[in-house]
């Protein structure tokens, strides 16, 4: 089943609307599920700044200075887990979902509660 809008809807939509942050963050998270990490990372760098606290070693770090932008999967103890991330007030916030969980959005909206009590 496609996914409407569809990602080149959206991303059209973006060039005309630069400043439209809500719409870059669904590009964003659209390109994420199509397994496009670089460029779901790219609309974001220069607009949001990565909050991701330096972690590791069992998952790859996905703070500032380590995060790879293609790799968008991880496997660690016999668990495959997706990137996502939220965003809050020009803050991201990136994490290593557990694949079945990573599309799930009680989990979204629980990392993004957690970004909005450490940004009150
Ligand atoms: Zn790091």
């Amino acid at each position: 089943m496609p996914i409407r809008p569809g990602v080149d809807a959206l991303l059209k939509e973006l060039a005309v609307n630069p400043d439209e942050e809500p719409l870059r963050v669904r590009a964003s998270q659209l390109l994420a599920r199509l397994g496009r990490h670089r460029e779901a990372f790219e609309l974001l760098r220069d607009r949001f700044i990565n909050l991701t606290a330096h972690d590791g070693p069992t998952l790859p770090c996905l703070c500032r200075r380590c995060l790879q932008p293609d790799l968008g999967h991880a496997h660690a103890r016999d668990m495959d887990f997706a990137r996502r991330f939220v965003v809050a007030r020009g803050r991201v916030l990136y994490y290593w979902a557990p694949l079945e969980l990573a599309d799930d959005p009680g989990l979204a909206r629980s990392v993004g509660a957690r970004l909005s009590a450490r940004l009150a």
